[in-house]
């Protein structure tokens, strides 16, 4: 449906007016606005919920006030810091970020969608959003929330996780997008987030109703179309459990990039080491698999033997007290069984 620009104006009108008086404006980074604070809650936002963002936010930023404060710290620093967050990657590319931006632009964020795109980790999505909310400058952005927003109030079907149904949503939010965005693009946002839910969207509290084709059509419970399920695969994984006498546990930094890289974590063999025993089991679901691992006491030369190749260490490794482990970044699933280890352990060690 082509937009006219009476209707583009309506709809910027509607969504700006609408949000300064019910969206959002207390979330810790919309105070002392910089282009870092946005660039950062944005990053930690990306599949994370904003109640889980916001301690992790407030930490980060006393102890990482500003970008060169946070491309002088070290690896660890930072993944202790994402540490039950997920999806490290996330954090490895901030601390890259920083580098590239000290490298590139004398430690300053370019307010330019381009250049914004070509930092570490920044997408079309987050280059949007920090020329919005940083430079209140023209910045579209498209999340999940703003897909659903869009494909009801304009009736638009399509795979939502297809390329075709993206680009018909950015040509929207393209065309929709004022030149000073700030509030209309904090307005999408916030109606996606709190009035077009998934399910039983506010219709009566949206300022977009009479514009809505989907309510006019009768056709929000089948907009957006229902993503097309996948099949996970399941990978298993044996990691080793050895302590030595004081009780320390023996931790490996997993090679970066990959899963749970630059955290440190118990070792993984291939196989099950031999002359071992079963500590325990977990599941994990990553995005594209779900992760069967077995956990297994062994000597130290077994362990040796999947770290050591041609007689060369292969991973950086520590003996860690399994009673400090909130000194050491550890992914949580890790951390978690490491955790339910030991307290299962304790009414005996009494
Ligand atoms: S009228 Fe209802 S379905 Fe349409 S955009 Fe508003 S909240 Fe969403």
């Amino acid at each position: 449906m082509p937009l006219t620009p009476a209707k583009i104006q309506h709809i910027q009108r509607q969504v700006i007016h609408w949000q300064a008086s019910h969206g959002r404006h207390d979330l810790p980074w919309q105070h002392n606005v910089s282009a870092y604070r946005v660039h950062v809650s944005e990053i930690m936002l990306q599949q994370t919920q904003v109640t889980t963002v916001i301690p992790y936010f407030e930490r980060w930023m006393q102890d990482f006030p500003s970008l060169s404060a946070l491309a002088a710290a070290s690896e660890d620093d930072v993944m202790a810091h994402w540490q039950g967050l997920g999806y490290y990657s996330r954090a490895r590319n901030l601390r890259k970020a920083a580098a590239h931006l000290a490298d590139e632009h004398n430690g300053e964020y370019p307010n330019d969608l381009k250049a914004l795109n070509a930092i570490p980790g920044v997408g079309q999505y987050t280059a949007g959003a920090i020329r919005s909310f940083a430079f209140n400058d023209y910045g579209p952005i498209v999340d999940g929330n703003v897909k659903r927003l869009y494909a009801r109030l304009f009736a638009i079907d399509g795979e939502p996780n297809s390329s075709a149904f993206n680009k018909i949503m950015w040509q929207y939010a393209n065309s929709l997008t004022p030149e000073a965005s700030g509030a209309f693009s904090q307005g999408v946002l916030d109606l996606g987030a709190t009035v077009c839910k998934k399910s039983q969207p506010l219709c009566q509290a949206c300022p977009l109703q009479s514009d809505c084709l989907a309510l006019k059509q009768q056709r929000i419970a089948e907009l957006p179309n229902p993503k097309k399920r996948k099949i996970k695969p399941v990978k298993d994984a044996h990691f080793v459990w050895h302590t030595d006498s004081a009780d320390q546990l023996l931790l490996i930094k997993r090679p970066s990039p990959g899963i749970w890289g630059g955290l440190w974590c118990l070792p993984q063999h291939d196989e099950v080491p031999a002359n071992s025993e079963l500590v325990g089991e977990f599941t994990h679901q990553f995005t594209h698999y779900t992760l069967n691992a077995q956990v297994w006491r062994a000597a130290a030369d077994q362990v040796n033997e999947g770290l050591v190749e041609n007689g060369k260490r292969m991973a950086e490794f520590r003996l860690q007290s399994v009673h400090e482990l909130s000194a050491v970044g550890l992914p949580t699933p890790i951390r978690h069984f490491i955790e339910n280890v030991i307290a299962l352990r304790q009414p005996t060690n009494n």
